[in-house]
């Protein structure tokens, strides 16, 4: 079973291992220069000078091994799969890597002028029409910096929308049992009303459902599709008429597009309003808050109604179009994290339609196989039963033992490996939601399921002790890791 090497947490800080006079730095050998002194610092320009500063004093390879040790200490989807459901941490190919930091689009700055930026303007306004043509909507706004904030300029579009149109007695949203967090927290912030829709025994939401809670004063409903069970939602099509029937738009939680890309388009569906996450289904780094982004996409009659700017194509020349007739506003500024787009239209170019088409086919197939590598006595579907999964599978750990999961996912850290969501969806006991993306072997695949078999089986038997026992850190108190948070060194 693969094992990385875990730094040890009492390595000791720069500055214990500090030692008076001992100097890390090289001097700068041109000859010239030294000509004309032998002291280093004087190359420092003297009102930048200081006579004293207390830093560690260490030799240049003790300095790069404490940092290529910290380095270590972090996971990555570098050094193994990152599994994650629902936050979809996939490869990133390191061509958008190099392209995103070269000089071009790192020096460009945000107040530079549009006839300056022509470059990046045109690669932006293309992948606005890449985005809309594999979402089937009308336009994008690109700024929206995350999922959440393009469900909330989603959900004030709607609000706007249906108070130019008579709709201002609309103040209730629908939102399945299943959705992720931000659906129901989006729609509270835009000032509307809530309401639950229960998902039934086969994991999805029955348009009968829908119809129920249907009423004049329905604004919308979120839906996700693939939902978050990672099941197809079959009647999306039926729901989407129930809310359009009294009025309503319907909103798409795009942020894992991974089973859809090239199969099939929320705007065929018949929704109005989508975000995506390109730092998820887009590859993109992300992790540890950010930056991401979360275009948001409309139908015609709403695309006056987007957060401004947007890329437009004005007699040949790219600029920022801030004077949309009724957009809600501004909500990010500039044209919102520049290199995550770039990295997003990097990967959509590297893999073309048919590449996009094939990422679908791929990630279906690895979340699929590695369910089906699991121990379906120890990890049951509790939803849909029978129903093949798209880009990702939700099991629960089947256990008398109070945080089953939990044990399960500080397990696995043990082999070196990423644990899968816990907890998540809320409907499923003690879940495990697992996405492996489209970007792993199957022999790394075949690991992780006889990882999770084994952890089940070591659980069972009462063996597993107390765990993580492998990592630099062991169990942590998460509730006290981040409240109150305290960070303080000793020394
Ligand atoms: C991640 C996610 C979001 C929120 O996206 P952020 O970029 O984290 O704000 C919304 N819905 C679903 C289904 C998600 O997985």
């Amino acid at each position: 079973m693969p094992r990385f090497r875990q730094a040890v947490w009492d390595e000791p800080l720069l500055k214990e291992m500090s030692r008076q006079g001992r100097v890390g730095m090289l001097a700068p050998s041109d000859p010239k220069v030294m000509a004309k002194t032998k002291d280093p610092a004087l190359f420092v320009p003297a009102n930048m000078r200081r006579d004293s500063l207390d830093l560690p004093e260490l030799s240049e390879l003790q300095v790069l091994r404490h940092f290529n040790r910290l380095s270590q200490m972090n996971y990555s989807v570098e050094l193994g799969m990152y599994p994650l459901g629902s936050c979809t941490m996939k490869y990133n190919p390191k061509v958008s890597e190099l392209i995103a930091s070269s000089d071009t689009v790192k020096q460009a700055h945000p107040l530079q002028p549009p006839e300056t930026v022509q470059g990046l303007l045109s690669i932006l306004y293309e992948l606005e029409r890449y985005l809309s043509e594999i979402t089937g909507m009308s336009r994008f706004s690109l700024s929206t910096a995350a999922g959440a904030q393009g469900e909330l300029a989603g959900v004030l579009m709607v609000r706007k929308y249906l108070r130019e149109h008579g709709g201002s007695k609309k103040d209730e949203i629908i939102v399945p049992d299943s959705a992720h967090g931000t659906n129901p927290a989006s729609a509270a912030m835009a000032g509307f009303r809530v309401v639950k829709v229960p998902s039934d025994s086969t994991g999805q939401v029955r348009a009968s459902a829908v119809k129920e809670l249907c009423s004049e004063k329905t604004a919308g409903m979120m839906f996700t599709v693939p939902n978050t069970l990672g099941l197809f939602e079959s009647e999306v099509s039926e729901v989407c008429d129930a809310v359009h029937s009294v009025g309503g738009l319907m909103y798409y939680d795009g942020a894992n597009m991974n089973a859809l890309l090239g199969k099939a388009r929320p705007g065929d569906m018949g929704f109005d309003v989508v975000h995506l996450n390109l730092h998820k289904t887009f590859a993109t780094p992300h992790g540890g808050g950010g930056p991401g982004a979360g275009p948001v996409g409309v139908t015609k009659k709403l695309e006056e109604y987007l957060p401004v700017p947007v890329i437009a194509l004005k007699r040949g020349a790219y600029t920022l179009d801030y004077g949309l007739d009724h957009t809600i506003g501004q909500l990010k500024g500039f044209v919102g994290n520049s290199a995550v787009l770039l990295r997003a239209y990097v990967y959509i170019r590297l893999l073309g339609a048919s590449g996009l088409n094939n990422v679908s086919s791929l990630a279906v197939l690895a979340a699929n196989y590695l369910w089906k590598s699991l121990d379906p006595e120890a990890f049951p579907v509790t939803h849909g039963k029978g129903l093949r999964r798209k880009h990702e599978a939700v099991v629960s750990v089947k256990s008398e033992l109070p945080g089953a999961a939990m044990t399960m996912a500080k397990a696995i850290l043990d082999y070196g490996m990423h644990s899968p969501t816990v907890y998540f969806p809320l409907i499923v006991h003690e879940a495990l939601m697992i996405e492996p993306t489209e970007s792993e072997p199957v022999e790394v695949l075949d690991d992780y399921a006889r990882a999770l078999n084994e952890i089940y089986r070591s659980m069972k038997a009462g063996s597993l002790g107390e765990v993580p026992k492998n990592t630099s850190v062991g169990k942590v108190d998460e509730v006290k890791a981040s409240h109150p948070m305290t960070l303080r060194v000793h020394w």
